[in-house]
C-alpha cells in the first residue's frame, strides 16, 4: 500500500476535501489524513481509529453500515477519476493498486469496527436494562412492603374503631339508663310547668342518646359477625306500612308527597321482620331528610326470578327527589361515620332538611341487607342541592332465607299470627 507518489499526489488536491456533505466533513478529512499516512509508511495507526470513533458514533445515531461505508466509497471513485484524467497511465495504474488496497484496510476495519460497536452498544443495552430492572423489581419490593404496613396500620385502626364503639356503647348504656329512669322520675314528681319542661328536654334527649347507642351496638354486632337473625314469614307491604305510619307527621311536616307501587303484590320472604323495619325506616327517614321540602317520595317493589347467580328475590326502591349524591360518595356513604361534605351543610335533626346524624345509619342497613345475603346499592345522577337529581336506594333481599354463614339464626314457628302477616293485606302490625 505504500506509494509515496500518492501520497505526494493525495495531499496536494485537497480540493477534494470541500466534496461532501457538512455532516461527513469532519470523517472526510481525518481519512484524507489517514490515507496519506498509510500511502506514505504503510501505518493504521492513524486510520484505524478514526474508523472505530466513526463505527461508534453511526451505531449510536442509528447510521446504518451501508451509509457509513458511502463516505469512503465516494472518496476512492473521485481519486480513481482524477488520477485516471492526470496521471500518465503506467504510474496511475501502480497508484490505483495502492488506492484500492488502502481502502479494502478501510472497508474490513470499518466493518470491524462498526460489528464491536453494536456489540459494545448491545451489552451497555443489556446492563442498563438489567440495572433498570433490578432498580424497579427493588423499588416494587418497598412499595409491596410499604402497602403491607400501610394494610397492616389499617386494619388495626378499623379494629381499634370497631373495639371503641363496642367499649363505648356498652359502658354509656348503664349510665344512659339510670339518667332516663331520673328524667322519668322527675317528669312525673314535678308540677311546676317549666321544670316538667327541663326534666322532659332531659328526657328527649336522652332518647335520642340511647338511639345511637342502640345503633352502636347494631354496628358491632355487625363488624364482629354477632348478629343474630329471628327469620320468619315477612310481609314487607305491613313493614313499610308501619314504616309510614310512625312518619306520618314528619311527611306531613316537610310536605313531601309518598307513592307506592307495586309493594303490596311482593310476596312475603324468610327474614328478620324488625330488622327490615330498620332498614327501610332509616332508608325512608334518609329520604325525608335529604330532600327539600314538597318534594316526592317513591317507593316500589319488583319480584326478581331466580339466576344462576341469584335465587328468586324482591327488590324494593326508595326514591326521592332530594339533593342526590355525588358518584364519588356512592359507596363511601356506606362506611361508618361517613357524611358527605362539609359538616357546616347539615344540621344536626333526625328529620329536618340535611339533619344529619353520627353517619351510621346507611352502615346498619347495609349489614343488615347483607346478613340476609341480600345487596343494597344507591344511584343518583349527582349531588346538586340547587337542581335536586335525587337518588334511588334498591335494596335487594331473598325470598327463601338464606342467612351469611357465621350468624346466629333463629327460626320463629310460623303462629296462626304469623300466617297472617303473610296474608297480603296489611293489619296494623308485621
Ligand atoms: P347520617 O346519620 O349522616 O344520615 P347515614 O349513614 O344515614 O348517616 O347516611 C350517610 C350519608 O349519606 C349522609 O350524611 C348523606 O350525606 C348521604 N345520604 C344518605 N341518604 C341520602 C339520600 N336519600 N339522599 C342524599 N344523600 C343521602
Amino acid at each position: 500500500m505504500q506509494n509515496k507518489r500518492l501520497a505526494q499526489w493525495i495531499e496536494a488536491h485537497t480540493d477534494m476535501l470541500s466534496r461532501t456533505d457538512e455532516a461527513d466533513q469532519a470523517l472526510h478529512a481525518a481519512l484524507y489524513e489517514g490515507i496519506i499516512e498509510m500511502a506514505l509508511n504503510g501505518e493504521t495507526r492513524l486510520i484505524d481509529p478514526v474508523l472505530e470513533s466513526a463505527a461508534a458514533h453511526a451505531v449510536a445515531v442509528g447510521r446504518s453500515l451501508t451509509g457509513l461505508l458511502g463516505v469512503p466509497q465516494r472518496l476512492r471513485e473521485r481519486i480513481w477519476q482524477r488520477i485516471g484524467e492526470e496521471i500518465d497511465p503506467e504510474p496511475a495504474f501502480e497508484m490505483l493498486s495502492a488506492v484500492d488496497i488502502i481502502f479494502v484496510h478501510i472497508v474490513r476495519a470499518t466493518i470491524d469496527a462498526y460489528q464491536e460497536a453494536i456489540r459494545l452498544a448491545t451489552a451497555a443495552k443489556a446492563t442498563e436494562i438489567s440495572r433498570l430492572y433490578a432498580e424497579s423489581e427493588r423499588k416494587v419490593m418497598e412499595y409491596t412492603a410499604e402497602v403491607a404496613r400501610a394494610n397492616r396500620e389499617l386494619a388495626r385502626l378499623e379494629q381499634a374503631k370497631t373495639d371503641f364503639i363496642s367499649i363505648a356503647a356498652h359502658e354509656l348504656k348503664t349510665p344512659l339508663t339510670l339518667i332516663q329512669g331520673y328524667a322519668n322520675i322527675l317528669h312525673d314528681i314535678l308540677t311546676e310547668e317549666r321544670a316538667i319542661n327541663l326534666a322532659d328536654g332531659i328526657r328527649r334527649g336522652s332518647e335520642r342518646m340511647g338511639a345511637i347507642i342502640e345503633d352502636m351496638l347494631d354496628l358491632s354486632a355487625i363488624d364482629t359477625n354477632r348478629l343474630s337473625l329471628f327469620l320468619e314469614l315477612v310481609n314487607l307491604n305491613k313493614v313499610i306500612g308501619l314504616i309510614i305510619r310512625q312518619l306520618e307527621p314528619v311527611l306531613k311536616d316537610r310536605k313531601h308527597t309518598l307513592q307506592i307501587i307495586d309493594v303490596e303484590s311482593l310476596p312475603t320472604i324468610e327474614a328478620d321482620a324488625y330488622r327490615l323495619h330498620q332498614v327501610f325506616a332509616q332508608l325512608i327517614n334518609n329520604a325525608i331528610k335529604y330532600t327539600p321540602d314538597g318534594g316526592q317520595i317513591t317507593i316500589s317493589g319488583e319480584t326478581v326470578a331466580a339466576t344462576k347467580k341469584m335465587p328468586a328475590c324482591i327488590r324494593i326502591t326508595v326514591k326521592d327527589t332530594g339533593v342526590g349524591i355525588a358518584p364519588e360518595d356512592r359507596e363511601k356513604i356506606f362506611e361508618k361515620f361517613y357524611r358527605v361534605g362539609s359538616s357546616d351543610l347539615h344540621s344536626t335533626s333526625q328529620t329536618k332538611f340535611m339533619g344529619a346524624g353520627p353517619g351510621l345509619g346507611l352502615t346498619i342497613v347495609k349489614g343488615l341487607v347483607e346478613a340476609h345475603q341480600g345487596r343494597i346499592v344507591a344511584e343518583s345522577q349527582g349531588f346538586d342541592m340547587q337542581n335536586c337529581p335525587g337518588s334511588a336506594f334498591i335494596v335487594t333481599l331473598p325470598i327463601a332465607a338464606t342467612p351469611r354463614p357465621g350468624l346466629q339464626v333463629t327460626r320463629l314457628p310460623r303462629t296462626e299470627a304469623q300466617e297472617e302477616a303473610a296474608a297480603p293485606t296489611p293489619p296494623e302490625s308485621y
